[in-house]
């Protein structure tokens, strides 16, 4: 191997690693030629532990002490998992370690092992395969969360890995067929592995990728299918798959893979089982599997909405499901394009990781890969309103500057809270961090100049900045903007967006013309002590009458109503400003404001 960076598919049902050679990806193979490791482990009672596929034929006869999925319980939690414990047969249990974060670990023969440790055995083997290399990169759904992508990097440590980068599935699967040496276009990515469902939509231009939109599900998979086999054959053979018989359940997994694999090459297979038998068709079998597969072509609409786009110009498949024929022809009718497929789509990752892997080793230098933003970033305004300043979907690495003021005459300091969510308000969202901008010499209110920059990096690190150009004073920040949450929880927020999305901006308006009321007759009564006697009787009972129609309208809540009102009295005291103008630079007043003072910050 001339390279000492190894690109590695960690997947859910088989893994890989893949080498740059002679400027090409290849996979590692072994003597026989194969590739795929079955992620699958076995313990034995002298002490041996076995990966791969020795292991996956001793989880026929011995399921107990075989284990498989690792990678649905990285970086999870017992809450989290409900569903997948129905389907692991092993004793998973949670164990609270130092500071309350609990960590899962998975009962074998009597020992615990935690998922990162045996993700870690995993990718030994594969590791071992590929010529002991010392570094790698190593890929992972695209929405896998933070404790997730920590959990897999661990592994890689735990394997003797310096994990370099840890990768997008779908973004690898765009570099291994070499998309970013086409013209300009759009590119979708489906992969449908053994576990999990993802749809991307990328951007091609000049060599670079750009990730426009992700969507899919972490609970989508050929797993799904092959449960569809298993019952549909249980039902048949009046046979009951419990938990607790974990040997018949391996044996009706092991056969409906088998079956689902023949039926994407033929158009009847059998499906046996100690001497019974029973036929399923290619039909029967589509029929079975179409809700899942409209379910994963629902998120392709879903990430093509995000991505603004309504058509594509190339379409990649990936993931060993996507062999299914029905899956092809449903991708091919829902993209309206033919989806390539001369690589493995089971090999695609591994190789696009090695070619990522050759980049960071420093051997190619034209290759840039964005990701996207998961939750909007933004800041907190006056009255608890968050301004967002970079929005979900935005590319990373990223940097947007806005420009903010204070709220308030003679405000010294301004207190920078960040925010991560789709909401409109600080409570509906979640802080990330805050910092203080002081030495703001005192002005009158809005008249300061603060810009505020964010900063992201392809690590998820932001960083915060904060300069009052009229002073130069300065502050900055630095946080993680790792959401630690789920993609459903993520989902979730962003559904809950749309749902209150009304409400939301209903109470955001409220609270911008609430402030521009107050701070307005705050700036009116101060122009009125000083310059009020060169108003005409008309003028200022105008002013008195427009001042209790504004009154008013703050007891009220109604947006709209006070929006007017507040149009009404910038009417009014027009004539007010005009004479107060020239005095305005005298009403500048010395002394300093704090505390509770310095979240007023404008627009
Ligand atoms: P993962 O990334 O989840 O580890 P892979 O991309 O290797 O998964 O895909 C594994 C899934 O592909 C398994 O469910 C396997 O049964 C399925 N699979 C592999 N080959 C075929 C095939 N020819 N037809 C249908 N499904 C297949
Ligand atoms: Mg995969």
């Amino acid at each position: 191997m001339n390279s000492d960076v190894v690109g590695i598919d960690l997947g859910t049902t088989y893994s890989l690693a893949a080498f740059v050679t002679n400027g090409r990806p290849a996979v590692v193979r072994d003597a026989a030629g194969a590739a795929l490791v079955p992620s699958c482990i076995s313990f034995h009672d002298d002490g041996t532990v076995l990966v791969g596929s020795a292991a996956k034929e001793r989880a026929l006869s011995d399921p107990d002490h075989t284990i498989f999925s690792v990678k649905r319980l990285m970086g999870r939690t017992l809450a989290e998992l409900k569903e997948e414990l129905k389907l692991i047969p092993h004793q998973i249990a949670e164990r609270e370690v130092e500071g309350g974060r609990k960590v899962l670990t998975v009962n074998v023969g009597g020992r615990e092992h935690t998922p990162e440790e045996l993700s870690a055995l995993i990718l030994k083997e594969v590791r071992a395969r590929a010529g002991n290399p010392t570094k790698a990169v190593i890929t992972v759904p695209a929405y896998f969360d933070d404790s997730q992508r920590q959990a897999t990097r661990d592994a890689g440590r735990i394997a003797g890995l310096d994990v370099l980068r840890i990768v997008n599935e779908p973004t690898a699967a765009a570099l291994a067929y070499g998309l970013d040496k086409r013209d300009a276009g759009v590119v979708a990515v489906y992969d449908l592995g053994g576990g999990t469902f993802d749809c991307s939509i990328l951007q091609v231009a000049d060599g670079i990728f750009r990730v426009l939109s992700t969507n899919g599900d972490t609970f989508l998979g050929g797993d799904d299918f092959d449960r569809a086999i298993m019952s549909e054959a249980a039902k048949r053979f009046a046979v009951e798959l419990t938990n607790r018989d974990s040997e018949t359940l391996q044996r009706y997994r092991d056969e409906a893979e088998k079956t689902k694999i023949a039926l994407s090459s033929s158009e009847s297979v059998e499906f046996k089982d100690r001497g019974r038998r029973t036929t399923f068709t290619r039909t029967e079998f589509e029929a079975m599997i179409a809700p899942l597969v409209e379910r994963s072509i629902a998120k392709c609409r879903a990430a093509m909405a995000d991505a603004g786009k309504t058509e594509v110009d190339e379409v990649v498949l990936v993931g060993g499901s996507s062999r299914v024929p029905l899956v092809r022809r449903r991708v091919e009718e829902f993209f309206r394009r033919k989806p390539h497929s001369d690589l493995n789509p089971d090999e695609v990752v591994a190789l696009g990781a090695a070619v990522q892997a050759d980049i960071l080793a420093g051997n190619r230098k034209d290759l840039l890969l964005l990701d996207v933003v998961p939750l909007s970033l933004g800041i907190e305004t006056l009255g608890g309103v968050v301004d967002k300043v970079i929005h979900r979907n935005s590319t990373v690495p990223c940097r947007e500057t806005v420009r903010y003021s204070t709220a308030v005459d003679n405000q010294t300091a301004i207190l920078v809270n960040i925010y991560q969510g789709e909401r409109e308000l600080t409570k509906d969202c979640r802080l990330l961090g805050q910092f203080k901008l002081g030495g703001i010499p005192p002005m009158p209110a809005q008249l300061p100049q603060v810009d505020i920059t964010f900063t992201l990096d392809a690590n998820a690190m932001l960083k915060v900045s904060a300069v009052e150009r009229r002073s130069g004073q300065q502050a900055q920040v630095e946080v993680r903007a790792a959401h630690g949450l789920s993609r459903d929880e993520v989902e979730a927020l962003v559904l809950q967006s749309v749902e209150h999305a009304h409400d939301d901006f209903r109470q955001r308006q409220w609270i911008e013309y609430k402030n521009k009321a107050e701070a307005d007759l705050r700036h009116a009564a101060k122009a009125m002590a000083a310059s009020g006697a060169g108003l005409t009787a008309e003028e200022r009972s105008a002013i008195d009458s427009a001042t209790r129609v504004l009154q008013a309208a703050l007891t009220g809540n109604d947006p709209a109503v006070l929006q007017r009102a507040v149009t009404a009295f910038g009417q009014a005291t027009s004539p007010l400003a005009e004479l107060h103008m020239n005095a305005a630079v005298k009403t500048m007043l010395a002394g300093k404001t704090e505390g509770e003072l310095d979240r007023a910050i404008v627009k």
